[in-house]
């Protein structure tokens, strides 16, 4: 039998609409604007215009609110549930990013989210929630949020990275005489797919 996942090809972080436009042109079927270092009404109102941008043309958009900040750079500004449940009404958008206690790039998964948080923008909003810098996020944590709130994307690229960056290293390591670029590569590949499945099964269980 087969078997299907749907998945998409997503735009993170899209900054402007020329960039969004060029992403839509492209063939992306999923799109993030982000707007949340723009005062809330310019926020809404962008993110408003690229969210019906993407509908027209059956793409679904995720828009960001707060501000989730950088390990070791900006620093992150929480996310208000009344302007969340603003945000989320007036802009249309199919998933909201949230700024509570995620911070990207995060290598240790330590401190944690404020649930107290999570819960108060859930009771104003019933958009799905996304969680930036899901790398830092304790795995109980993650596991416990996953089955019981409304969040429904952890974005997990720095765990990813650092599977790939590590299994880079010993393959390029391995042997010193080593140049060809697709067998270094290649060694990557299955240790990114088992990374990958922990975390999906993990979530799963
Ligand atoms: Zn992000």
């Amino acid at each position: 039998m087969l078997v299907v996942t749907p998945v998409v090809a997503h735009l993170d972080h899209g900054y402007t609409f020329e960039e969004c436009k060029i992403a839509l042109d492209c063939g992306f079927t999923s799109i993030m604007f982000d707007g949340s270092r723009k005062p809330l009404q310019e926020n809404i109102d962008e993110t408003a215009k690229i969210a019906d941008l993407a509908h027209s043309v059956g793409v679904s958009c995720e828009g960001e609110i707060g501000f989730v900040g950088y390990s070791g750079g900006e620093t992150s500004d929480g996310t208000k549930p009344e302007e969340a449940a603003r945000f989320a009404t007036e802009t249309n958008i199919d998933a909201m990013a949230i700024s509570v206690g995620n911070i990207h790039l995060q290598q240790k998964k330590e401190g944690g989210l404020d649930e107290d948080r999570i819960k108060s923008i859930e009771t104003v909003s019933d958009v799905p929630l996304v969680i930036h810098g899901g790398s830092g996020v304790p795995l109980n944590q993650r596991i416990k949020l996953a089955r019981n709130s409304k969040i429904c994307k952890f974005n997990i690229g720095t765990e990813l990275r650092m599977a790939f960056g590590n299994a880079l290293r010993l393959s390029v390591n391995q042997d010193t005489k080593r140049f060809d670029r697709i067998q270094i590569l290649k060694d990557t590949h299955d240790p990114l797919v088992q990374a990958t499945r922990k975390v999906l099964s993990t979530l799963k269980q």
